[in-house]
């Protein structure tokens, strides 16, 4: 990829630098160099001193999804029939994350239909929320061959995506479904029975873990464990709420 310099203002920040190697990590293909908005945004973070803290380089979900839908940094574009963003209420408290597209999802473009998503909605609604009300991703944007698992280099790959997708949506909770995307956002190899239950912290946000809602389905014994953590779930979220207002 070829980074056109001479379309860069000289005096480029640290800030625009940054913006533009992520820009080139996201696989977009061609950087975008928006003067006004990194002006604003610069003066935004310097003014409250958070700087420090992740910055979107996308203004809207529907920009970051224009950019990276044609996104071939690993073999999986090259077999997947619908690359599979999210879905969801773009200003949503609680985010969602699975590890990857099955083939209902590959076919319709988007995360958790078919039976597991219908079970989701179910679940959802059992903590009093509906589909509309969160914002739902998966890990990997492209469905792996035969569903099997993610490998640790395409979730590297496609990290990135997710990251940017959490840093627009600025959820106050993120719920990891299943194991693969539990251990692969924390970093872990702990199994799944001991990352549950309990509140861990991913980018300095609330994360908790559950099961797979494919999981329960081939497993219901699991379900009322899955009961236990959704009421944990509603429960920071209520408090967290409370403590806004
Ligand atoms: S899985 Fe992710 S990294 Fe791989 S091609 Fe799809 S969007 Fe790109």
């Amino acid at each position: 990829m070829t980074i056109w310099r001479d379309k860069i203002d000289p005096k480029i920040t640290t800030l625009m630098m940054r913006m533009a190697k992520s820009q080139i990590d996201f696989g977009v293909k061609e950087i975008v160099v928006d003067h006004t908005k990194i002006r604003k945004k610069r003066r935004e973070l310097l003014l409250t001193g958070q700087a420090k803290k992740p910055v979107a380089l996308f203004g809207s979900l529907e920009s970051h999804e224009k950019a990276i839908n044609c996104c071939q940094k690993c073999p999986l574009g090259e077999t997947r029939t619908k690359f599979v963003y999210g879905v969801g209420n773009p200003h949503a408290g609680i985010m969602f994350v699975g590890e990857a597209p099955g083939r209902d999802e590959d076919l319709k473009g988007e995360p958790f239909v078919g039976r597991a998503g219908q079970l989701l909605d179910k679940i959802l609604a059992a903590i009093n929320f509906k589909r509309g009300d969160v914002y739902i991703a998966n890990i990997l944007k492209c469905r792996p061959p035969e569903n099997r698992d993610p490998q640790p280099a395409e979730m590297e790959l496609c990290l990135p995506h997710l990251m940017e997708q959490i840093n627009i949506i600025r959820p106050k909770i993120i719920c990891a479904l299943g194991r693969i995307s539990a251990q692969a956002l924390l970093k872990t190899s702990t199994p799944l029975s001991k990352l549950r239950l309990r509140w861990h912290e991913f980018n300095h946000i609330p994360f908790i873990v559950t099961y797979h809602p494919a999981a329960l389905l081939r497993f219901p014994d699991y379900k009322k464990d899955c009961w236990e953590d959704v009421k944990m779930l509603r429960a920071k979220y209520d408090q967290l709420i409370a403590e806004k207002m």
